[in-house]
């Protein structure tokens, strides 16, 4: 597909901070194109209820808000392309995208890419994928329903995911190589009083145990050393999440922890470079904040476009 044609800004990633952006660009007059590689909503668009979001008394599903989003965006104007943008050439003028689809051009590029969930890092751990190893207990729980589940991690994806799944599964194993949550009150307090969950404190998942399934895992105690074995159907993994970079990786300044360094404005080291949402950094990675950026994206764009016509 491609086109000559140069838009004012191109929008990478349809989630929550990326369709926001897109809705504030075209009620500027901006001539916008998102380029999303599967479906709008990002990781908000796998999320079952979302009941931190303002405005939603009784909560709302993820992929529900995420269609909203979009519909809302592309009212005013909005473009979406359903393209993996492979390569991106962010200091050339215009910004340049090559994409499954073809190249794009802008005057602005906004990155809204978001984050992935973060791997264990264990051997066959991708190629259990769908057959017992889990990232998402909102997605795949259901197929848990009275079985043995294991679950990964401390913070509140871990806590909130066991909790769902405690719900759902005869029994959860939480393994968490700290000898205490990270968890906030509010999910910790309800685990750590679930009588079908049993705690591995101080280990760490060393082997997968599998036939063509998973069949369970090996850990290791951390302060003896000492190994178990657990039985488990599924083992969701719920430690964090990794920013997805890649393709800015080499052209914008990166973080310690592999965010795109970007303040409150979401100007990145290259002008004309904004990032939102998940993948800039920030101290509060959650829908409201996201959307608060792609906002404050298109008034930085206009701004930068404002300079660019005065030259
Ligand atoms: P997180 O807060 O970064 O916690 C990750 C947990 O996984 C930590 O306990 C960490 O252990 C553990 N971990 C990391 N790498 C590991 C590894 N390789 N092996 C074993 N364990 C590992 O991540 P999160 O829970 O996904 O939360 C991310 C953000 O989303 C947070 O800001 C959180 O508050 C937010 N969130 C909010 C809500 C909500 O408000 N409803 C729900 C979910 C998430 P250590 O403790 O040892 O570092």
């Amino acid at each position: 597909m491609g086109e000559k044609r140069i838009y004012d800004m191109i929008v990478v990633g349809g989630g929550p901070a990326g369709y926001t952006a897109a809705l504030y660009a075209v009620r500027a007059g901006l001539d916008t194109l998102v380029l999303e590689k599967f479906s709008a909503g990002g990781q908000m668009g796998q999320t079952q209820v979302i009941d931190n979001y303002p405005g939603f008394e009784e909560g709302v599903n993820g992929f529900d808000l995420a269609e909203r989003m979009r519909q809302q965006a592309e009212r005013f104007g909005a473009k979406t392309i359903y393209a993996e943008v492979e390569r991106a050439d962010l200091a050339a003028f215009p910004k340049a995208l090559q994409t499954s689809e073809g190249k794009f051009h802008a005057r602005t590029v906004v990155i809204a890419t978001g984050a992935n969930p973060r791997e264990l890092g264990v051997e066959e751990e991708a190629a259990l994928v769908g057959r017992g190893v889990a990232y998402c207990a909102a997605c795949d729980g259901m197929f848990y329903k009275g079985k043995t589940v294991a679950v990964v991690g401390g913070g509140n994806t871990a806590a909130e995911d066991a909790l769902l799944l405690s719900r759902i599964a005869k029994k959860v194993i939480f393994i968490h190589r700290r000898d205490t949550l990270r968890a906030a009150k509010v999910y910790r307090d309800p685990l750590l009083r679930m009588e079908n969950v049993e705690f591995h404190w101080n280990s760490r998942v060393e082997r997968l145990l599998h036939q063509d399934n998973l069949t369970g895992a090996v850990l290791r105690d951390l302060n003896t050393g000492k190994r178990v074995s657990i039985s488990c159907d599924g083992l969701f993994v719920s430690i964090g999440r990794k920013p997805a970079t890649e393709l800015v990786a080499g052209q914008l300044i990166l973080d310690p922890g592999g965010y795109i360094q970007a303040d409150e404005t979401t100007r990145t080291s290259l002008p004309g470079v904004f990032a939102v949402g998940d993948v800039r950094t920030k101290p509060l990675r959650q829908v409201v904040t996201a959307v608060a950026d792609g906002a404050v994206a298109v008034q930085m764009a206009e701004e930068y476009l404002a300079q660019l016509s005065e030259i």
